[in-house]
C-alpha cells in the first residue's frame, strides 16, 4: 500500500507517437487521397519505435512509422498502413487522413506534476504498471503485516506423507496462511510442531522475532496435551471461551514482544475465528480499506437452529442474484468439505434459537473484501 502520494515527475505519453503501424505525413499533403486517385509520396525514413535520433519530416514526404515510435516534428497526422500499398521507398496513400489522426498526443494520459496515484493505494497489477511507466523503480510503501503460522498437534502429518492409524493431515497451515495473504498480509507457514510444549515453544522462540503477528492453531480447549494453552498461560497468553460456535476456545496476548492469536484446531472453528478475530484487525493494522467483510441481509431457504446464548456462524451458500441463503453443512466444526462450498457465513444472533425458511438473515459474503 501506498505511504504517500506519487506524483507524476514526467507526462504519459512522453512525447507524441504513433498509435498505428504505417506512415507519418502532414496531413495537408495527403488531403485529395482516395482509392481511385491515391496520393504517391517517397518514404524518406523508416522509424521503428525505440528510434532516438529524431529527424524532422520534410514537407511532401512520408516517414514509414510503427507504433510507439516518436512522431517526427512536422508530421501531424498517422496512415495505417492497410490504407496504403505498404510501400517502403514511395507509399501511395488510399486514404486522407484527418489531422492528428492516429496520433497520441504528450501528457494525454497523464501530464507531469498531476498526482497519479493517492497514498493508501493497494498497489495491484494496473497501479505498478504507471509506477513503472513513469520511471518509478521503487516506491515508498506500508510494508505487509508479516505473520508466522503455527499448526499444533502430534496427530498430524504432512500432506504426501503416508498416514498411519490415528493420524491425519495437517491442513490449517495451508488455510490460514492463504487466508492472510488474500487479506493482504504477508504469511510465512512453519512446519507444524507436535504437542510437546518443549518443540512448540523452541520453534516460537527462534520464530516469533521475525513476525508482527503470530497465529497459532490447536492446542487450546479444555482436554489434556493442550500444547498452546499449557505452554503459553505464563508467557502473557489470554486463554477464555467466546460464546460463538464454532470457534469457542479462543487465546490471545503478546508473547515475548509479538502479539499472538492462538485459534482452535478444528478447520472450520480455526477459519471462522480467523474471519471473526483476525482478519478485520489485520486489514486495520495495514490502512487497509473494507476492513470488514460486506454484510449483507438474505433469506433464509431453510431452517436454522442455533444453541441459546451463543452466536452461531454456519456456511451458507448466497444467491446474491435472490437475495437467498441456504445453510449447508452441519454446525459441527471439522466438515471442511461444507466450509470449500460455502461463499458466506450467517450470522445467527445469540438470542435466536429457531430461524425459519424465509426469515431474513445477516449475511458475511466471503467472496468481496
Ligand atoms: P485441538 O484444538 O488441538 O484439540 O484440535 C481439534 C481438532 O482439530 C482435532 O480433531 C484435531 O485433529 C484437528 N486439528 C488440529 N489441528 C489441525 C490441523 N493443523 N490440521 C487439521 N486438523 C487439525
Ligand atoms: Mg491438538
Amino acid at each position: 500500500m501506498l505511504a504517500r502520494d506519487v506524483v507524476a515527475t514526467r507526462a504519459l505519453p512522453g512525447f507524441d507517437n504513433s498509435a498505428m503501424d504505417g506512415y507519418a505525413v502532414r496531413a495537408a499533403d495527403t488531403e485529395t487521397a482516395n482509392t481511385e486517385t491515391p496520393v504517391v509520396l517517397p518514404v524518406a525514413e523508416d522509424i521503428p519505435a525505440g528510434r532516438t535520433d529524431g529527424p524532422p519530416l520534410e514537407a511532401g514526404t512520408a516517414h514509414r512509422i510503427m507504433t510507439g515510435a516518436a512522431l517526427p516534428n512536422g508530421a501531424d497526422a498517422v496512415v495505417p498502413v492497410e490504407l496504403t500499398d505498404g510501400g517502403t521507398t514511395s507509399v501511395a496513400i488510399h486514404q486522407a487522413p484527418r489531422l492528428g489522426q492516429h496520433v497520441r498526443r504528450a501528457g494525454e494520459d497523464i501530464s507531469a506534476g498531476a498526482v497519479a496515484l493517492r497514498r493508501g493505494q493497494v498497489l495491484g497489477a494496473p497501479h505498478l504498471a504507471l509506477l513503472s511507466a513513469l520511471g518509478y523503480a521503487t516506491a515508498p510503501v506500508i510494508p505487509p503485516i508479516r505473520t508466522i503460522v503455527l499448526s499444533t498437534g502430534s496427530e498430524l502429518v504432512a500432506p504426501g506423507q503416508p498416514l498411519r492409524r490415528g493420524e491425519i493431515y495437517e491442513s490449517n497451515g495451508i488455510m490460514l496462511a492463504t487466508a492472510v495473504r488474500e487479506a493482504g498480509g504477508e504469511a510465512a507457514q512453519l512446519r507444524f510442531v507436535s504437542d510437546d510444549p518443549g518443540e512448540f515453544l523452541h520453534t516460537l522462540r527462534n520464530r516469533a522475532p521475525e513476525a508482527d503477528l503470530i497465529i497459532t492453531s490447536g492446542g487450546v480447549s479444555a482436554g489434556a496435551y493442550e500444547v498452546v494453552k499449557d505452554s503459553l498461560a505464563q508467557h502473557g497468553v489470554e486463554f477464555l471461551k467466546v460464546a460463538m460456535q464454532p470457534g469457542m476456545p479462543q487465546g490471545c496476548g503478546v508473547f515475548e514482544n509479538t502479539p499472538i492469536v492462538t485459534l482452535p484446531g478444528n478447520p472450520v472453528s480455526a477459519l471462522v475465528s480467523f474471519e471473526v478475530f483476525i482478519r478485520p484487525a489485520l486489514r486495520r493494522a495495514m490502512g487497509l480499506p473494507s476492513v470488514s467483510r460486506p454484510v449483507i441481509k438474505a433469506e433464509l431457504t431453510e431452517p436454522v437452529r442455533s444453541p441459546a446464548g451463543k452466536r452461531q456462524f454456519r456456511r451458507g451458500v448466497l444467491d446474491r442474484g435472490r437475495g437467498t441463503v441456504k445453510p449447508i453443512g452441519p454446525p459441527a466444526s471439522h466438515h471442511l468439505r461444507w466450509l470449500a462450498s460455502a461463499n458466506c457465513l450467517v450470522d445467527v444472533p445469540e438470542g435466536s434459537t429457531d430461524l425459519n425458511a424465509g426469515d431474513a438473515v445477516t449475511v458475511w459474503d466471503l467472496e468481496s473484501d
